[in-house]
């Protein structure tokens, strides 16, 4: 049986953090294993929000050194850059002609970013979902694994993606959302407002390459209270969220304990927040150092890069000659 195709992306607008490694890089180790996979440094979705390309470099550098140090391996996956594939740029032209203005002015994150930066609301800031799904069918690929603020994004591929096929040609296969075994995933933001990111709440946002005594101070800062005062009553947001990454670092154990000491209202939050920095710093201090290391050997960067993009660009020109086919242009 032949292998599913797996596709997916970060952009390079700063340090990775947790949500994008529980969100997207965990199911990437593990994908690249069973699946045929292409997994890129989104470097033209990222124009649409910082057009300024002096930390460009860098930052992709620093993308796909943290994606191999948590463990991506560049000979099972296709790792590359997004510009380094042409044919997306092709592809994106022709499915802007599938895609609503209307369906793209009410996606949410237009909405956001177009809050967030008022006045640079750019027609590629409207189409990202667009560009988006070009990156993914592509490569005909079924599985995308992201974090759960990409889910209408890919609502929307899927939607691109079939009325190709029904105007055209069945080419593509329907892109869903992936993770393994549960929902996608968020990981929120230590200030208890919206979810870690690369280009906000960066205060409340840990990211791979923290210091220890910065992992420190922002779980120290993390949003708390006093505790509960009625037994097994519900928790706030913000208390729910310590306890989700009490959940993605500590032990079942430990977990359990604060639990029980929540349901009785014995809990103290300072004891929580050293259990949570200590076990987050055992698993983030190999990955930072790796990465540091893949860093400075730009010479294996650029061999990676160079893999990747040829292995990338052979499977979108053979998905190229099938649309073009589809779609009647082809006059000779
Ligand atoms: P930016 O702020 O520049 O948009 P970002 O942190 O949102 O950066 P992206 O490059 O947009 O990161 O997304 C890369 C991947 O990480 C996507 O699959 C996205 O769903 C996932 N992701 C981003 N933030 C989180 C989060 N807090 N929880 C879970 N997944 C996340
Ligand atoms: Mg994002």
């Amino acid at each position: 049986m032949e292998k599913k195709i797996v596709m997916s992306g970060i952009r390079p607008t700063g340090f990775l953090h947790l949500g994008n490694y529980f969100g997207a890089l965990r199911n990437y180790v593990r994908m690249q294993d069973e699946f045929e996979c292409y997994f890129m440094v989104a470097d033209l979705h990222s124009l649409t929000t910082h057009p300024d390309t002096k930390e460009l470099k860098e930052n992709v550098h620093r993308v796909l050194s943290e994606n191999i140090a948590c463990g991506l391996d560049p000979d099972k996956a296709a790792l590359f850059c997004q510009s380094h594939v042409y044919e997306t740029s092709e592809l994106y032209l022709y499915l802007n002609m599938l895609a609503y203005t209307g369906e793209l002015e009410r996606t949410v994150t237009f909405k956001d970013k177009a809050r967030q930066h008022p006045d640079n609301i750019n027609a590629g800031l409207l189409t990202y979902p667009v560009l988006q799904a070009a990156d993914i069918i592509l490569h005909r690929a079924s599985l995308v694994p992201v974090g759960k603020d990409q889910e209408q994004h890919l609502e929307m591929a899927r939607n691109f993606a079939n009325r190709f096929n029904h105007r055209y040609d069945e080419i593509f296969p329907e892109p869903h959302a992936f993770n393994y075994g549960s929902d996608l995933v968020k990981v929120p933001s230590l200030d208890g407002k919206g979810k870690m990111s690369k280009s906000e709440n960066q205060m409340a946002t840990v990211y791979l390459s923290d210091s220890d005594d910065l992992i420190i101070k922002k779980v120290k800062k993390a949003l708390s209270d006093s505790g509960p005062t009625e037994p097994n009553s519900a928790k706030p947001d913000y208390i729910e969220n310590l306890f989700l990454l009490l959940k993605l670092f500590s032990s079942e154990e430990t977990l359990q304990k604060y639990e029980s000491a929540y349901n009785d209202c014995s809990i103290k939050y300072g004891h929580l927040k050293e259990e949570l920095w200590t076990d987050m710093i055992r698993f983030i201090s190999p990955i930072r150092e790796k990465a540091e290391s893949i860093r400075e050997d730009k010479a294996y960067l650029k061999e990676v890069m160079e893999k990747g993009a040829a292995k990338a660009r052979a499977s979108a020109q053979a998905t190229m000659s099938l649309v073009r086919e589809a779609m009647g242009l082809n006059y000779y």
